[in-house]
């Protein structure tokens, strides 16, 4: 896949009707948007269309409506947002592409702004249906894509419309190609992979790819343990998918091939179960990743393995961490985590985090700031890491 994309940088904008997808999925409790971050990050985008005299028409899908207009899914609570971060009125169109969105965009002058209701009220939006693709580009000259988390999606409005408009990307989407694509195609070297999370199912496919290009693969989490037993320890009550242990040992073998070091935990900080609730109190103690006691779970990443894979990505110049080391979401289970991601930080290597459980803990464990890159878009970025060809990214032309 071609990394190198144009931006709305790229073309002329002036005068021009643009249809810009953007990822206005936010969360809502009662008609009231709990979190606007995902608005807040598309400003950039829009703020350079408004500043640069395009009439633009915004569009996204909202939670999954399945095809029908459901009134608490609608986007005009994300329509009188919008108007605020812009200061100027922001039109809400009652469809998607329908008689009231044609006639409100044809309506636009240079600089206005006007929203499309949630696209998938339509049922040619999952479908990708070239009829619902056509009516959305008859009402623009260009298509922008500014929407990562749905890239990975051939949706209308992600990728459909792009066979009748000129396409390229806004300065989201144009922030994790290039920081991403670079990674993966061309790597700053040492390279190194941080992988975690709950199952080595989810994440086979990244394992495989990422083990063509890495120099360093490092393994935590609940994933560790099924490569734990392939290497013939034994993992107690922790997590373990029997039915990839063969894999785990290919995988074994592929990295000793390649000559790629593949790191697993040394020790472990185990419990008796699962913590219930999750974040409740948790009695814990740390023993040797490989004799985890029968009656025992592992559960996050002890001190020794903390500082090898610290020691790891110190001298590291790219670094890829998708997977939570532990159950961070429990105070007493995060300190793995907490270590991995206060490693990245105090690392010079171009940084970069993805995955939805992954980014929430960098937030949540305020290192956000120091993190060169934390993707939008879990599936997305996990698809990306998987070297697959994404849909909303394919679409746009290249450079
Ligand atoms: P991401 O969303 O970043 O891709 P995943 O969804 O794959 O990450 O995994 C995140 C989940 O993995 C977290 O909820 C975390 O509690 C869980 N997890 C991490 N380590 C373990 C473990 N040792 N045992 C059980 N669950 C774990
Ligand atoms: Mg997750």
């Amino acid at each position: 896949m071609n990394y190198n994309k144009k931006s709305i940088e790229d073309i002329d904008v002036s005068g021009k009707r643009v249809l810009c997808r953007c990822d206005f999925n936010v969360p809502t409790k009662n008609g009231v948007i709990t979190s606007d971050k995902r608005i807040v990050a598309a400003m950039p985008t829009i703020r350079y269309l408004v500043e640069h005299n395009a009439k633009v028409i915004l569009c996204s899908h909202m939670g999954k409506p399945k095809g029908e207009y459901k009134s608490e899914l609608s986007l005009k609570v994300v329509a009188d947002r919008l108007s605020q971060l812009l200061g100027k009125e922001v039109v809400m169109a009652s469809d998607v592409a329908g008689e009231d969105a044609k006639a409100k965009a044809a309506a636009l002058n240079d600089g206005d702004v006007m929203l499309l209701e949630n696209t998938r009220f339509e049922k040619g939006e999952t479908k990708n249906d070239p009829a619902l693709s056509k009516a959305l580009a008859s009402m623009a000259d260009i298509f922008v894509n500014d929407a990562f988390g749905t890239a990975h999606r051939a949706h209308a409005s992600t990728a459909g419309v792009a066979d009748y408009l000129p396409a390229v990307s806004g300065f989201l989407v144009q922030k994790e190609v290039s920081i991403m694509g670079k990674a993966l195609a061309d790597p700053e070297r040492p390279f190194v992979a941080i992988l975690g999370g709950a199952k080595v199912s989810d994440k086979l496919n990244v394992i495989n790819n990422l083990l063509e290009k890495v120099d360093t693969l490092i393994i935590g989490g609940g994933m560790a343990y099924t490569f734990q037993a392939a290497k013939g320890c034994t993992v107690g009550k922790s997590l373990l998918d029997e039915s990839k242990i063969d894999y785990c040992k290919e995988m074994m073998a592929k990295a000793e091939a390649k000559g790629v070091k593949l790191l697993l935990p040394v020790d472990v900080v185990v419990a008796d179960s699962f913590p219930s609730p999750i974040d409740g109190p948790i009695a814990v103690s740390t023993v040797n990743a490989d004799a985890i006691p029968d009656d025992k779970e592992g559960l996050d990443i002890g001190e020794k393995t903390c500082a090898l894979f610290a020691d790891a990505v110190k001298n590291a110049k790219t670094v890829v961490w998708n997977g939570p080391m532990g159950v961070f979401e429990n105070p007493t289970l995060a300190k793995g985590t907490i270590a991995m991601a206060q490693a990245l930080a105090d690392s010079d290597a171009v940084t970069i985090v993805g995955g939805g459980d992954s980014a929430a803990a960098c937030e949540q464990l305020g290192f956000a700031d120091k993190i060169t890159h934390i993707s939008t878009g879990g599936g997305a970025s996990l698809e990306f890491l998987e070297g697959l060809e994404l849909p909303g990214i394919a679409c746009l032309e290249d450079k």
